[in-house]
């Protein structure tokens, strides 16, 4: 193709794409998070590392040819453990083949001749919410997926903060919530009440009928089930628990809570806030748990912050987490 297709423009763009399970999506953004050009198709998670890489470089040459724009710099949001520093990750669920070990960062930066780098989908969904949804201007934060399992993440200092083998923040599977088998083979851990999955095999157990979903639960709960809206209560008041446990020990402030189970807000809330009232952290000041309002754009839009923050500042507008700022 031609190179004065890609002229050079004062509207540069950066790569953000979402690597998930059962499908990919990219964008290209600005530096203000506005999303200027969107694709979506199923990941070839059964292919193998290598092909979910292509799959991933095809849709950021797509959308460049789109714009006319080449990106500046590509941003990577995956499931799995992630060894960030390394661009590699280290472990994956089995709906993934030849996934662990996969050098994701080298191999994607080596197709499309443009710097990447990579985070755990749920870093990306706290920086996201960070840098342009609701926890913006925040330096100190807990993230909270609510999905098919429960996933977290941790925001220190302005950074986020990884952990040396890269899973902080994992507060799905931290124990003492129920005496239930965990999706990771443990006992009792919190995703075993709070996540969609769980919520809705909950529900079947209590009520003796079998739901759909997470969704189908709240469905039930919002028309007065009994059984659907004591599930939302157990989950809502783990999930305080845990929230409050967390909170406590780093003194953090603000919690954001995305995810498909986030659209039950109004029954999660509820017991959770009256969890947090009574259990008030000693520095007086009042945990903040805000619903995110990035949608299913938070990650895509995380793992591009993160491109930009690669970038020379001097040249780029500063999108990222701000220091200094009131939490
Ligand atoms: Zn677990």
């Amino acid at each position: 193709m031609a190179a004065d297709m890609f002229a050079a423009s004062s509207n540069n763009v950066v790569a953000g794409i979402d690597l998930g399970g059962t499908k990919t999506t990219a964008v290209l953004c600005r530096p203000d998070g506005t999303i200027a050009a969107q694709v979506t198709i199923p990941t070839p998670a059964k292919e193998g590392g290598a092909a979910m890489s292509a799959a991933a470089a095809a849709l950021v040459r797509q959308l460049e040819a789109t714009l006319g724009q080449r990106v500046l710099a590509v941003g990577v949001g995956a499931a799995g453990v992630i060894d960030q520093k390394n661009g590699v990750v280290t472990a994956a669920s089995a709906s993934f083949t030849d996934w662990a070990g996969f050098p994701l960062a080298a191999d994607l930066s080596a197709r499309l001749g443009a710097g990447v780098v990579i985070d755990n989908d749920v870093n990306a969904f706290l920086r996201g919410e960070m840098s342009y949804g609701s926890l913006a201007g925040c330096s100190n934060a807990i993230g909270i997926m609510l999905g098919t399992g429960v996933g977290g993440a941790l925001a220190l200092g302005g950074s986020l903060f990884h952990g040396p083998r890269g899973a902080a923040g994992e507060i799905g599977h931290t124990p003492g919530f129920s005496t239930l088998r965990c999706s990771c083979g443990k006992i009792g851990h919190l995703e075993t009440l709070a996540s969609g999955r769980s919520i809705a095999q909950r529900y079947a157990e209590r009520s003796g009928r079998a739901a759909g979903g997470a969704e189908q639960v709240a469905q039930l709960a919002r028309m007065g089930d009994a059984h659907a809206r004591a599930t939302f209560e157990t989950a809502g008041a783990a999930l305080g628990q845990a929230i409050s446990t967390t909170a406590t020990l780093l003194d953090v402030q603000d919690v954001v809570v995305g995810g498909g189970v986030r659209g039950a807000w109004d029954l999660l809330e509820p017991p959770l806030i009256r969890m947090l009232k009574d259990n008030m952290p000693v520095s007086g000041y009042p945990l903040i748990v805000h619903p995110g309002n990035l949608g299913s754009s938070s990650a895509v839009l995380g793992s591009a912050a993160a491109a930009w923050a690669t970038l020379d500042p001097s040249t780029i507008p500063a999108t990222t987490m701000k220091e200094g700022s009131s939490c």
